[in-house]
Parts: C-alpha cells; structure tokens; sequence
C-alpha cells in the first residue's frame, strides 16, 4: 500500500514567502512595503523619533480581503 502525503499538495513555492508583506500607515492610509521608507518621505520623520516609532508600532499588515468581491456580488443580486 502507498503512503499518502496530503501536504504536498499545499506546499507553497519559497519565492511566495519572500514578498515583503503590505503594510498600511496609520497617518495617511497609504499602502506600501516599505513603511520605514515611506514615514521619511511622506511624512518628513527621522528614524528613531517618537513620532516615527509610533506610527511604525501602529502600522497594520494589508491584505486584500476577498470577501470584498462577494459581498458586492451579493449586493448587486438583491439589488435586482
Ligand atoms: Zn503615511
């Protein structure tokens, strides 16, 4: 009898793992990967300052919801 091995299946490529996660600033709600980049330039703040610690603490990971799609779908059904 040959063993299975369900996890092969859902073993992800390396290369999807390395993508730097989105992150959104909690200032302007500007989307980007690099945060730190972005707090100097957009917002004119010098690493190690109080103001940029903070908003660096208080940046949330973006991720696309999917959920968004089905939702309008739905909407635009009853809307019928
Ligand atoms: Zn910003």
């Amino acid at each position: 009898m040959r063993a299975m091995h369900p996890q092969e299946d859902w073993v992800k490529p390396l290369k999807e793992d390395r993508v730097r996660p989105q992150m959104k600033c909690a200032q302007c709600g500007a989307v980007t990967t690099r945060m730190d980049l972005h707090l100097k330039k957009q917002h004119k703040l010098a690493s190690g300052t109080e103001e940029y610690t903070t908003l660096m603490g208080k940046a949330t990971p973006y991720v696309r919801e999917p959920e968004e799609d089905e939702d309008l779908e739905r909407v635009l059904r009853e809307y019928r």
